[in-house]
């Protein structure tokens, strides 16, 4: 009975996990140099997000401009830079939509100029 032909690879061909490897070199990488990405996979981060999304539903920069717009992302109302206490302050989050995120906040972070808010009292998060 015919077998299909053994594939042949020669030495000097690529291997084929390169691209892999290095996507997991670099992924690994950027983990390294920014631990805190892995907090948002966090259940005390999820619980931050969720509560504020119940709160507020609705983009609080479009609620500004008078839009009324779904909020899809919870941000940080003062970059957290990977320290700890600002990430997992539920005071210093605000609900935005994908647009004013990804937009508007991401250039006045670049600027510097990031939107100063009264804080809410801290509120115990461990339900
Ligand atoms: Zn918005």
């Amino acid at each position: 009975m015919p077998t299909a032909p053994k594939t042949f690879k020669a030495p000097w061909a690529p291997r084929q996990a390169v691209s892999a490897d290095r996507n997991k070199d670099h992924d690994k990488d950027r983990r390294k140099r920014h631990p805190w990405r892995n907090w948002y996979k966090l259940v005390a981060w999820k619980r931050i997000r969720a509560r504020r999304l119940a709160a507020d539903p609705l983009c609080v920069m479009c609620l500004a401009d008078g839009v009324t717009k779904a909020a899809e992302i919870v941000d940080h109302v003062v970059p957290h830079k990977g320290d700890r206490e600002l990430f997992y302050s539920y005071a210093n989050t605000q609900s935005l939509c994908a647009t004013h995120h990804n937009r508007d906040k991401q250039r006045m972070e670049a600027r510097g100029e990031v939107q100063s808010r009264t804080f809410e009292p801290e509120i115990d998060v461990s339900f």
